[in-house]
């Protein structure tokens, strides 16, 4: 089989990064069975505000149970900041103005609907780079009951400064099993109860799940409104705000319902990080390795020297990492947006055919979208191994690697091989009831996408790992 590799080179002009004259050529190699342990951030779910216009006196109010307890914490965090104590320091409460000087803007070439990703500390203090990608007079904030309370406030200053604007917004429940079409639904309800026009633009603030939401709902109502993306998590800075790809979960299949629909922009404010729970910190960083893994050698060399820092939250390694990983997906969305099926974009998925079964099989919300694709990450490169298509050491630099980023290598005890294959079955990228996978081919960052494997080495692997046999660490051990 093939296995070419898509090169690339990246021109910066001074501090512009544009995916477009850069695709050489398409290239393809193309716990308890609950959480993983870590603190896990449960949430409670809560209705949406109905008023249109005059939301904001609620607004307070909306945050539920443990969320709520999560708020008052990082305000009292943020007391001890001020108070000279080494805290997190939280922007979303008090935000220095800063310049525009150090911001990085990544471009993502689309024809006529391409857009600007606006990366740097403190963007959201300066409104006019969302105004000027809002067409029409009113916008729809869509956020969540967490998220709220942290940013809806200055999100909605940087719309209104301009004068021009009129702005709403639609406060969802918080979590991945509301990624559905009954909560997507409250969207619609809100911009139909404030007779919102055609003209205007649905902004997604907050992490994946409401960047997913908004999107959808934006390619949806009444045909297509315009759409943009505020991202607040890690996961959705460096991957889910990038690439148009929009949707919710059905209880048979993880994203299964959704549009490709492109933002017009992303404004990425990486002081919104710093509220952002340790564990959801590192469920993002499984993305970030994956750009490593399929495309970018240098960047994994890179966070191999620089893990450590990324999860102290080193100001200047966060921005270089979210920057480097929008660049690469920005040039893998430009090469192939709708992920063709001999295009490069599927390999953005690498791990996520077995991650998605985790999350599928485990209940959505129970595993968090990144921690299952580190386990899935694993069990692909254990695959690859198998095959004979890898280096035992690169194995071990992944498993290394996720494991000092705080990810699970392993996928929950109670999963078994039967249940991976029949939620693999439903995967996306199956073609002609032929299930491909993106698996790792060569040195580092090269990969494939194929259904031209031996069958009897996915057993293994999947039997390998859920019998327990992987447990000490090191799936690949045994082949
Ligand atoms: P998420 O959206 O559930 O956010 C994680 C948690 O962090 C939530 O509880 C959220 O309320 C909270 N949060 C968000 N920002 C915060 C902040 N700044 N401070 C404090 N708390 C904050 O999860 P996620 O990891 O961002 O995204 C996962 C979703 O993204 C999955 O549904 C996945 O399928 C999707 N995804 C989509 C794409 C794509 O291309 N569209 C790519 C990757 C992932």
């Amino acid at each position: 089989m093939s296995n070419t590799s898509l090169h690339y080179r990246t021109h910066i002009k001074g501090g512009s990064y544009s995916a477009r004259a850069t695709v050489k050529a398409p290239r393809v190699h193309a716990v308890p069975d609950a959480a993983p342990a870590h603190g896990a951030l449960s949430s409670a779910p809560s209705s949406s505000t109905s008023e249109c216009s005059a939301a904001s006196s609620r607004r307070s109010t909306v945050c539920a149970g443990v969320n709520r307890r999560m708020v008052q914490r990082l305000r009292e965090q943020q007391s001890l900041a001020s108070a000279g104590s080494r805290h997190v320091a939280l922007n979303a409460v008090a935000a220095p103005e800063r310049a525009l000087g150090s911001m990085k803007t990544v471009h993502v070439d689309l024809g006529d609907r391409s857009y600007p990703i606006y990366i740097g500390a403190g963007l959201l203090n300066h409104g006019e780079l969302l105004r000027k990608h809002i067409p029409g007079k009113r916008v729809l904030i869509v956020t969540n009951e967490t998220i709220a309370p942290l940013y809806l406030d200055r999100c909605r200053k940087a719309l209104l400064e301009g004068g021009q604007l009129q702005v709403d917004d639609v406060i969802l429940p918080d979590g991945e099993e509301y990624k559905s079409m009954d909560v997507l639904g409250k969207v619609w309800d809100k911009a139909l109860e404030c007779r919102m026009d055609r003209g205007t633009t649905f902004l997604a603030l907050g992490g994946g799940v409401v960047g997913d939401m908004t999107g959808f709902a934006a390619a949806c109502y009444q045909r297509g409104v315009h759409f943009v993306q505020v991202p607040t998590t890690v996961m959705a800075q460096v991957d889910s705000s990038v690439g148009g790809k929009t949707g919710v979960n059905h209880p048979l299949g993880k994203n299964m319902i959704g549009a490709f629909y492109q933002p017009r922009t992303v404004l990425v404010d990486t002081d919104t990080l710093a509220s952002l729970p340790d564990r959801e910190l590192a469920s993002g960083l499984s993305e970030v390795v994956k750009y490593g893994l399929i495309r970018d050698a240098p960047f994994f060399e890179w966070l191999e020297a620089n893990m450590e820092r990324l999860l102290g939250r080193d100001p200047e390694a966060i921005a270089y990492a979210v920057e480097r990983s929008c660049v690469n997906k920005a040039e893998v969305v430009a090469a192939d947006e709708r992920e063709s099926s001999e295009g490069v974009r599927a390999t953005l998925n690498l791990g996520h055919t077995f991650g998605h079964a985790i999350e599928t099989g485990t209940g959505y919300g129970v595993w968090l979208h990144g921690e299952a694709v580190a386990a899935g990450t694993v069990m692909a490169a254990d695959l690859s191994y198998r095959l004979g298509w890898i280096d035992r050491s690169l194995y071990d630099r992944i498993v290394s690697l996720l494991s000092r980023a705080r990810l699970p290598i392993l996928p929950p005890p109670s999963m078994t091989a039967d249940q991976f294959r029949s939620l693999m079955a439903v995967d996306k990228k199956v073609l002609a009831g032929k299930l491909r996978l993106i698996l790792l081919r060569g040195p580092l960052g090269n990969c494939v996408v194929t259904g031209d494997f031996d069958p009897a080495k996915l057993d293994e692997t999947l039997e390998h790992f859920c019998s327990g046999g992987a447990a000490s660490a090191g799936g690949a051990s045994s082949a």
